[in-house]
Formats: C-alpha cells, sequence, structure tokens
C-alpha cells in the first residue's frame, strides 16, 4: 500500500511538470481530466490492495477459530484433515516416531447426571488446561468428542509418550473442582498407540488408539492401555 502511495505521488510530480511544460503544445483541459482519470485509478488499486489484506487477515482468523473448539479452547476435529497433511505425512516420510493417544474421561454421564451439566462443563475445560498445561508447545491436543481427547505427542516414541501420558493421568486424579461445599474428583482411561509402517493413512493408527481405549474401559477403566 505503501509503495502504490509512492507511485501515485511519483506520477503526480511528473505529470505535473509534463503539463507544465508542454502546456502550450496540448489541450490543457484535457490533460487535466486524464490525470485526475490516473489518479483515481490509482487510488482504487490503492484501496483494492488495502480490502485484500484486510480480507486475507479475516479469512486466516476465521480459518483458525474454525478449528478450536470454544469450551476447552483446544483444537476440535477439523484440525485432523490439518495433521494427516503435516505431521502425518512427515512422520511417514522421514520416520520420525509419532505417538497417539485417546483419552476418555470415566463415567462422564454420572458425574453430569449428578451435579449438572455445568459442573460437566467445567470439568471438561479443567481436564482441557490439565492437558495444555502437561504437554509439550509442540504436541497437539483436540477435542476428539464430548468427553473424549485426542493427543498427539510428535518426535515421540512409545515409551516416552507413555512416561507423559501416565504424569498427565496423575495430575488429573490428583486434581478436585469444587462446587458449593462439595469436592469432585474424576479419572480417565486412555489407549496409546505409535504410527507404524504399516499405517497408510493416520486413521490407521486412530483405530488403533481406540482399540486400546475400549481395552482400558472394559478392564476397569483409570488406566492407560498400548497397542502397538
Ligand atoms: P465411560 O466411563 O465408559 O466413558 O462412561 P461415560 O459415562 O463417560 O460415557 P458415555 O459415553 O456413556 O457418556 C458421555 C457423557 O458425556 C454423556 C454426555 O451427556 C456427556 N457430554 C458430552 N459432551 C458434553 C459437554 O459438552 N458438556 C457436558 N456437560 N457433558 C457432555
Ligand atoms: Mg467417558
Ligand atoms: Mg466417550
Amino acid at each position: 500500500i505503501y509503495d502504490f502511495y509512492r507511485v501515485q505521488n511519483i506520477l503526480s510530480i511528473y505529470i505535473i511538470e509534463s503539463i507544465r511544460k508542454y502546456s502550450h503544445e496540448f489541450d490543457i483541459f484535457e490533460l487535466t481530466a486524464s490525470f485526475v482519470k490516473l489518479s483515481n485509478f490509482i487510488s482504487e488499486l490503492v484501496s483494492l490492495a488495502y480490502y485484500e489484506k484486510i480480507l486475507t487477515l479475516k479469512v486466516s482468523e476465521m480459518y483458525e477459530k474454525s478449528l478450536k473448539d470454544p469450551l476447552t479452547g483446544l483444537y476440535n476435529r477439523n484440525k485432523f484433515n490439518e495433521i494427516e497433511n503435516t505431521e502425518f505425512s512427515r512422520s511417514k516420510r522421514y520416520r520420525i516416531p509419532l505417538s497417539v493417544c485417546l483419552m476418555d474421561i470415566d463415567n462422564f454421564k454420572v458425574i453430569n447426571d449428578t451435579y449438572g451439566h455445568i459442573i460437566g462443563d467445567k470439568i471438561l475445560k479443567t481436564v482441557g488446561d490439565l492437558i495444555l498445561q502437561n504437554i509439550r508447545k509442540s504436541d497437539i491436543a483436540i477435542r476428539w468428542g464430548g468427553e473424549e481427547f485426542l493427543i498427539l505427542f510428535t518426535h515421540t516414541p512409545l515409551e516416552n509418550a507413555k512416561v507423559a501420558c501416565k504424569k498427565l493421568m496423575e495430575k488429573i486424579r490428583d486434581t478436585e473442582v469444587k462446587e458449593e461445599n462439595k469436592t469432585i474428583k474424576f479419572s480417565v482411561s486412555m489407549g496409546l498407540t505409535e504410527l507404524k509402517d504399516g499405517d497408510e493413512h493416520f486413521k490407521k493408527a486412530i483405530e488403533r488408539a481406540d482399540q486400546a481405549l475400549y481395552n482400558a474401559k472394559r478392564s476397569g477403566k483409570n488406566r492407560i492401555e498400548i497397542l502397538t
């Protein structure tokens, strides 16, 4: 935009100079009219460039917003498609370890039924915060469904992800949400897996994490199960 204004200024000076110099040879009114037209045209270009810039900013702002879950501030499922083209394909191509954890709050229906949806939401938000506080900046946390979360441990082999999951699980277990004179505690179950050579699509690894989570629920909840 600044460059456009500079061009406009330089052109103005040049044209005014020319009008002055050749005014005896040309029709001064016609020249002035042409100059005004040219000047208007450049102004239009300037505002177009300006609006294009604002529009581009707005679009990227809206895109970022469309990837976020408003309750927890974590990413939502829309982020999944992006991961397929970034973290997943990078890990596949360069054989960078990538671990995937699916986490689900235990007995959340009972919590909702006992304390109400507002407290349920407060617990969801608390779990979201705990995830963000306990994973690395390079890891990606997604609210996968109602009370289900997907955590992507980038550049992380299974053994290290297991340590991180255990730590997070303990933090969640130790957390108390207070409501009037009640103290609410809750736990989560986790299904953990690592990206394998045979995983043609990211979905394959997710399915394995889901199966591991199912095993964790079936064998008593409040635990981590691993599938390789
Ligand atoms: P499990 O231990 O096997 O996971 O049992 P569960 O009760 O946690 O699982 P279930 O799938 O039976 O219930 C999930 C509950 O989560 C039911 C639904 O009302 C609640 N839920 C989903 N999304 C939200 C939400 O955004 N806010 C609140 N407060 N509750 C939610
Ligand atoms: Mg649950
Ligand atoms: Mg669930």
